[in-house]
């Protein structure tokens, strides 16, 4: 981890517990511009070695920061909690999926890295064709704060696994996050090869200027500047961004369950994952259905995320609760029907889950991404109506379709323009191990997680030997 520069002019950076916003969690100055390029040179010598180890001892180095992990859950989920206001049943899923992704970078270290051609040459001339592949040198990470251990250690597993060094910068929000994550490497890897980075924009624009390959997490408007910068320097660059998820739920679905379950992907965690489910488009009726959801939504336990009972904790900072008041004020105006929201709400950074209907759906609410807990619930006459509407916003990170019919639920999910379709399981689901991305605004560049990973951290050389 990058300490604090003493007598340093950078910015102060501090997070702060958003539950009690009272609870300073970390502080740390932004690393300057000068000091992100003395790291990336030192993460370059750092990283010859680190490949020339060779794969059995980089899977050793992350099977034990795997372990380490492990041994450290009850301590990180605290942090997890704490920093930024996750539920506490979903801070232990993260610090589990964290380990198992460390796990399966590991095992990747023995994946093939190429594959073998015939040669062109005639059948008595020896001669090999293969493909080999080879770190870029240094990978620089940008993450967001609200996977704040998984989404660092998705990106930074599979770019060490191929052989890179790290610069990572994890949100100001999530500062001790990061730092958590500079503990569980130091004294595993050698010393440079991952360097934790605090720092905002400056801090960001540095690492995109100073990496081999880069990899974005967060806003839009941020990952497209990344992929501008990167791609002026010509680095190969993917960026994951936001999202404006439908379910789309057909006429017959089981009622109780779909509902309970979209409760959960609009507003647990507070409606905070890439993946929350925005709009509900229900095909036929909507009134059973809203009334079910409007029922499953005021059953959630909103207040002190440290609370297993709790789905619904606080947003991150006092400038996103204003965002979805005023999303919610702007709904309104417009003629929405606010359908729940009365809530007396704790201290810290709460606002009541939101779900509104008769909602026009070029309204911003249903088309730009909202990070908070709010949804509209949206009709369509059939099937292919609804698709349309489901696809008609910037967006495209995934869809979700709940039903029996399966004709019905195929031409929904196969007309669904989004990376990632789930039928009969919420929209924020994933699995760390098959590839994940989105369409339209929602991503830029090759996939991440799985194998696909390891093909964005690495080149691929195909060599000729003519014998
Ligand atoms: P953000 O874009 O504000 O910040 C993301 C990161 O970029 C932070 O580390 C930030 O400090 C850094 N940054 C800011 N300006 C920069 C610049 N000019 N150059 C380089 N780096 C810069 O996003 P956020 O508020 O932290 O996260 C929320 C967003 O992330 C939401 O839009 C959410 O949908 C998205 N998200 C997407 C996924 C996905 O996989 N698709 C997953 C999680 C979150």
């Amino acid at each position: 981890m990058t300490a604090p520069l003493s007598g340093s002019t950078q910015p102060m950076l501090a997070s702060r517990s958003p539950q009690c916003p009272d609870d300073l969690v970390a502080e740390a100055a932004a690393v300057s511009p000068a000091t992100v390029e003395v790291l990336a040179r030192q993460a370059r010598s750092a990283q010859a070695s680190w490949w020339h180890q060779g794969a059995a001892a980089r899977s050793a180095v992350l099977r034990a920061v795997a372990d380490r992990l492990r041994a450290t859950t009850d301590e990180l989920v605290d942090l997890v909690v704490r920093e930024v206001g996750k539920p506490v049943i979903e801070a232990r899923g993260e610090l589990a999926r964290s380990a198992a992704i460390l796990d399966y970078y590991a095992q990747s270290c023995f994946a093939a890295v190429g594959e073998m051609f015939p040669p062109s040459l005639p059948a008595t001339q020896p001669g090999l064709l293969f493909t080999e592949r080879r770190p870029y040198g240094v990978a620089g990470l940008i993450t967001p704060w609200n996977f704040p251990l998984a989404i660092p250690l998705w990106k930074a597993a599979p770019a060490l696994a191929a052989g890179n060094a790290v610069l990572l910068k994890p949100s100001p929000d999530a500062l001790a996050c990061g730092q958590a994550i500079a503990r569980l490497f130091a004294g595993l890897v050698p010393d440079g090869l991952l360097a934790v980075v605090p720092g905002g924009a400056e801090t960001g624009r540095a690492i995109v200027e100073a990496s081999d390959v880069l990899s974005f997490t967060g806003s839009v408007t941020v990952g497209r500047q990344v992929v501008a910068t990167a791609a002026r320097r010509g680095r190969p660059v993917q960026a994951e961004m936001g999202g404006q998820n439908a379910a789309i739920v057909l006429p017959d679905a089981d009622l109780a369950e779909t509902a309970a379950m979209l409760a959960g992907a609009t507003m647990g965690y507070a409606g905070q994952k890439c993946t929350a489910t925005r709009r509900i488009i229900v095909v036929g009726d909507s009134e059973p259905f809203t009334e079910a959801l409007v029922a499953a939504v005021v059953a959630l336990t909103v207040g002190d995320p440290a609370d297993p009972a709790v789905t619904v904790g606080p947003v991150i900072t006092a400038a996103a609760r204003a965002r979805v008041r005023d999303a919610v004020a702007s709904a309104r105006a417009a003629g929405a029907r606010v359908l729940t929201g009365e809530r007396t709400l704790p201290e810290g950074y709460y606002v009541a889950p939101v779900l509104v209907d008769r909602l026009d759906p070029a309204h911003a609410l249903a088309q730009e991404e909202t990070f908070g807990p709010l949804a509209a619930i949206l009709s369509a006459p059939d099937v292919t109506t609804a698709v349309a509407l489901a696809n008609n916003v910037p967006y495209g990170l995934v869809t979700s379709v709940h039903g029996r019919d399966v004709g019905a639920l195929l031409q929904a999910a196969r007309g669904a323009d989004t990376g990632l379709v789930r039928v009969n399981a919420p929209t924020t689901g994933v699995d760390f191990y098959a590839p994940f991305g989105g369409e339209k605004a929602s991503s830029i560049g090759p996939r991440e997680q799985g194998l696909a990973a390891l093909d964005f951290y690495a080149s691929t050389r195909t060599i000729t030997l003519a014998a």
